[in-house]
């Protein structure tokens, strides 16, 4: 891609946000938040850093992924599923997929080592739909692998994966947003972003571990829905870092940072 389509497609993709997510934070928003709040640079740096450079990493690192998959998993189990209604084929994907995504981020709450690089996306101590972006880039190429095991398993190739792929996608982002719509009874069904702000709650084991339906959750035991929002966002202790900062911080580097995000620094969400 040149210089000049990038540039386009990376600001195409910011307006397209704004305009889809400004407008729901501004009428149903779930806390009181400027539009400028506290950190929105760092946010707006993995945004870009996501948009410029991982997203290509991961894209490749799916790459090989399935064809390691293509190479190993046997032709009769490809052929088995093939022989299935395409239907039951994409019920079944999806399902096997939140099923992965849901046990492998609950390890990452529970394995120090995962954690390590999962912790900088619970940093966040404001969530919008541009918090959604702050994710470490190793985490991220975690989650996809997982969300996209069964479908590679499968055998389908990544082509007929683009639309869930970017369904999910702008769905992580709408759960992230300052947004509480009044959907009630449809948020067992699809989800809503007042269960993934309880995940982004400082209690590390607060819950909420699904991806999109929180189906696995329930089925689970740990969906957790208070009808209010969470006090504060964030980590316990967690130094203020930048960009930079916060990459190199699950390799034991990052800085000093600026002082601690704890009780009484004074910058709650
Ligand atoms: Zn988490
Ligand atoms: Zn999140």
């Amino acid at each position: 891609m040149t210089a000049h389509a990038l540039f386009w497609s990376v600001g195409g993709s910011l307006l397209f946000l704004i305009l889809v997510f400004r407008p729901l934070e501004w009428a149903f928003p779930a806390k009181k938040q400027g539009m400028l709040r506290p950190a929105i640079v760092t946010d707006f740096c993995f945004f870009l850093g996501q948009y410029l450079v991982w997203n290509g990493v991961v894209l490749f690192c799916l790459a090989h992924l399935s064809r390691w998959l293509d190479a190993n998993v046997p032709s009769a189990f490809r052929a088995a599923v093939a022989s299935q209604p395409l239907w039951l084929q994409a019920i079944e994907v999806v399902f096997l997929s939140d099923f992965c995504v849901y046990w492998g981020h609950r390890l990452q709450h529970r394995w120090e080592f995962l954690w390590r690089f999962h912790a900088i996306h619970h940093t966040s101590e404001h969530l919008d739909f541009l918090a959604a972006h702050r994710e470490h880039p190793l985490d991220t190429i975690y989650t996809m692998s997982l969300i996209n095991l069964p479908a590679f398993a499968f055998g389908f190739p990544v082509s007929t994966l683009a639309g869930l792929i970017a369904f999910r996608g702008i769905w992580a982002i709408y759960i992230h947003s300052n947004v509480r719509l009044p959907i009630r009874p449809l948020r067992w069904l699809i989800g809503a972003p007042e269960l993934h702000h309880w995940h982004h709650d400082r209690d590390r084991r607060a819950g909420n571990y699904a991806n999109i339906s929180p189906v696995m959750d329930l089925l689970f035991g740990t969906y957790r829905c208070p009808d209010h929002e969470p006090e504060a966002f964030g980590i316990e202790g967690q130094p203020r870092r930048g960009y930079v900062g916060l990459l190199l911080q699950p390799f034991g580097f990052g800085g000093r940072g600026k002082g601690s995000s704890g009780p009484g620094s004074g910058r709650r969400g």
